[in-house]
C-alpha cells in the first residue's frame, strides 16, 4: 500500500492550547502529515478552560494565530470546533463530532506530543478514544517513551510499528513516530515576550508580529506601553 495523500487518507487530529502556536507545534504536524501520507492535519485549538491555568490569549486570538501560521502551507487547516462548543474541550466529544462527520470507516489519527500522550491517563474518560481515533504519538524532547511504561497492558496490545495500519484501519492503534526534535514550548515564548524580548525564529513571522508587543503577553500594561 502507498501511504499517499489521498482524498480518503487518515485525517490527522492536533489538539493543543496553541498559547501561542509555535515551530514545535507545526513541523511535527507537517512532518506527520507527509511521513504518514495523511490527507490533511486538523490543527484544533481548544476553548479557554473556565478555571485557573487558563491561556493568556483568549480563543479568538489563538484561532487567528494559528490560521496565520499555517495559510500558506497545504496540508495544514485550522478547525474551530472546540471553541464554538460551549463547557470544556474534552477530547471524547471531538472524536466524536469527526466521527460523525467523516463516518465509520474513515481513518482518524489523534496526534499528541510525549508530553501530552504521558498525561493521558488523566484524562476525561481516555480509555474510549481508542474507540474512535488511533493515537500517533510525536517524540518531543524531554519526554522519552520507555517501550511498555506507559498505559501498560494497553500499549502492549495496541501498540503497531505498521503504518498501513493506519490507513487499514478506522481507529484503534498507537503508533509512535520520531519528528525533528524542536525544544520549543508556548511557555517559553510567553516568558520570552514577558521580558520584552524577542521570539523570532521560534514561530512563523506572522505570529511574531502578532505577539510581540501584545497586552496579552505582557504581566502589566505599563509594560507594553513602554514598548510602543
Ligand atoms: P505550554 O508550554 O503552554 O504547555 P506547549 O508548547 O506544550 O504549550 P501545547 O499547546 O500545550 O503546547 O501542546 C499542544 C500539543 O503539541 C501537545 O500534544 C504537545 O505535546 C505538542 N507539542 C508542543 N510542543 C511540542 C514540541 N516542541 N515538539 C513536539 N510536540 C509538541
Ligand atoms: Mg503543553
Amino acid at each position: 500500500m502507498s501511504l499517499g495523500h489521498s482524498e480518503l487518507a487518515p485525517i490527522g487530529l492536533f489538539g493543543g492550547t496553541f498559547d501561542p502556536i509555535h515551530h514545535g507545534h507545526l513541523r511535527p504536524a507537517l512532518e506527520l502529515y507527509e511521513i504518514l501520507g495523511l490527507a490533511e492535519v486538523r490543527l484544533l485549538p481548544c476553548a479557554d478552560p473556565p478555571h485557573r491555568g487558563r491561556p493568556l490569549a483568549p480563543a479568538p486570538f489563538r484561532l487567528e494565530m494559528a490560521q496565520a501560521a499555517v495559510h500558506d502551507q497545504p496540508g495544514l487547516v485550522v478547525d474551530d470546533r472546540e471553541m464554538r462548543r460551549p463547557g470544556p474541550s474534552y477530547t471524547r466529544d471531538t472524536l466524536e463530532s469527526f466521527r460523525a462527520e467523516f463516518g465509520e470507516h474513515r481513518s482518524l489519527l489523534l496526534i499528541l506530543g510525549s508530553d501530552a500522550f504521558l498525561g493521558l491517563p488523566k484524562w476525561h474518560r481516555w480509555e474510549g478514544l481508542l474507540e474512535l481515533a488511533h493515537i500517533v504519538v510525536a517524540h518531543r524532547p524531554g519526554w522519552a517513551l520507555k517501550p511498555g511504561a506507559v498505559l501498560g497492558d494497553v500499549m502492549a496490545r495496541r501498540e503497531t510499528d505498521n503504518a498501513e495500519d493506519l490507513h487499514r484501519l478506522p481507529a484503534g492503534r498507537i503508533y509512535r513516530q520520531q519528528v525533528t526534535q524542536l525544544e520549543i514550548s508556548s511557555t517559553t515564548i510567553r516568558e520570552i515576550l514577558d521580558r520584552g524580548g524577542s521570539v523570532r525564529y521560534l514561530t512563523p513571522d506572522p505570529v511574531v508580529r502578532m505577539v510581540e508587543g501584545s497586552p496579552h503577553y505582557f504581566s502589566t500594561p505599563a509594560r507594553s506601553v513602554a514598548r510602543v
